[in-house]
């Protein structure tokens, strides 16, 4: 049977949250579904140190089970689910959870976040779980007093460079240009940590190993007079380059820019279609925080209680 909600948001981060908070201390009885990654791509990390609130920083994961706690203890409806379709030609909108279950909703908060990125080689796919991971928090502990690697030159990869550094004997951090797009503060991090070798201006071609990823061949200087092949023995590839905003299922109807990210008006988190809101990293090329996710939320949340107010 199609079940009709007055508010249904999409997705478990800050963003996600954060609307769900105010739509349900605003009576729109609002219901969230998690999505795949209950929390969202917090609980991925460690520590959060610049959501402000926490002096001293907190554990990412708390972080994210508080807000959980604090929407739910407002009443909101927090279901696990994964949206597989979406019709957004139709007021109330349709929506269809995990293939099967389908929902009328009156407004849509759609906070789905954004994904880790790949290079795109062969061998990432050949050795996923094998010695490929694009989470070092969550796969670090496995490359205890190892040799590892990571990809990328922003705070992401920095982060998780130091990560590594604290349970690996050695980190190669392989950076693409010649300087680090990291802040300031991770960079310096990075550079005053021992057990950090930054490889600048080098491109990984291939990783190679019997079964596990044994090592990789890198290029240093592409295209340059003095290119050089580079072998560097390593047990773990840790991929840190960035997302992909999680917009897919709704671009049929949903404006989003070349890169998938939804596209919103000026100050506001409207998307094309009255009603349907977007809020956190899947409308955010820009920031990316943490703490812009959870004022987007807010934002939403306060647009689609003004939307079914002027729609009664
Ligand atoms: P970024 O987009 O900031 O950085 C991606 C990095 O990966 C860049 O160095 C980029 O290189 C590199 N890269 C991208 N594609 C490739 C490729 N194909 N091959 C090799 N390298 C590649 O992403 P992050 O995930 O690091 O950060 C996203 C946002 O989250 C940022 O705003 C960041 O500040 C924030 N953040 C904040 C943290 C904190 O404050 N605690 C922690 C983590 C993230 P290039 O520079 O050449 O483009």
């Amino acid at each position: 049977m199609t079940e009709r909600i007055k508010c249904l948001i999409i997705g478990s981060g800050p963003a996600g949250y954060t609307a769900a908070i105010y739509a349900s201390r605003a009576n729109l009885n609002p219901v969230l579904y998690e999505g795949m990654l209950c929390g969202g791509q917090l609980t991925q990390t460690t520590e959060i140190e610049n959501f402000p609130g926490y002096p001293e920083g907190i554990d990412a994961n708390i972080m994210m089970s508080d807000f959980r706690a604090q929407a739910e203890r407002f009443n909101t409806d927090i279901r696990s689910g994964v949206v597989t379709d979406v019709d957004f030609s139709v007021s109330p909108k349709k929506v269809i959870i995990d293939g099967e279950k389908e929902i009328e909703a009156d407004t849509v908060i759609i906070a789905t976040g954004a994904s880790a990125k790949y290079l795109g080689l062969a061998d990432e796919h050949k050795y996923m779980g094998k010695g490929v991971s694009a989470c070092a928090t969550c796969d670090g502990f496995f490359y205890r007093k190892k040799v590892v690697a990571v990809v990328g030159g922003g705070d992401t990869a920095c982060e998780e460079a130091s990560y590594l550094a604290s349970l690996c004997s050695k980190v190669y951090l392989i950076v693409r240009k010649p300087y680090l797009r990291a802040s300031k503060v991770m960079q310096e991090r990075v550079f005053n940590n021992e057990k950090i070798e930054v490889l600048f201006e080098h491109n990984t071609l291939g990783l190679y190993g019997e079964e596990f990823v044994e090592g990789a061949k890198l290029v240093k200087r592409k295209g340059e007079p003095d290119e050089e092949i580079v072998d560097i023995k390593i047990d773990g590839f840790f991929l840190a380059i960035g997302h992909h905003p999680n917009s897919d299922v709704f671009k049929k109807y949903i404006e989003t820019d070349e890169e998938g990210y939804i596209k919103t008006a000026p100050y506001r988190p409207l998307t094309n279609i009255e009603g349907v809101f977007a809020a956190g990293d899947v409308a955010d090329p820009i920031y990316r925080q943490a703490i812009c996710a959870a004022a987007s939320g807010c934002k939403a949340a306060m647009e689609a209680e003004k939307y079914l107010a002027l729609h009664k």
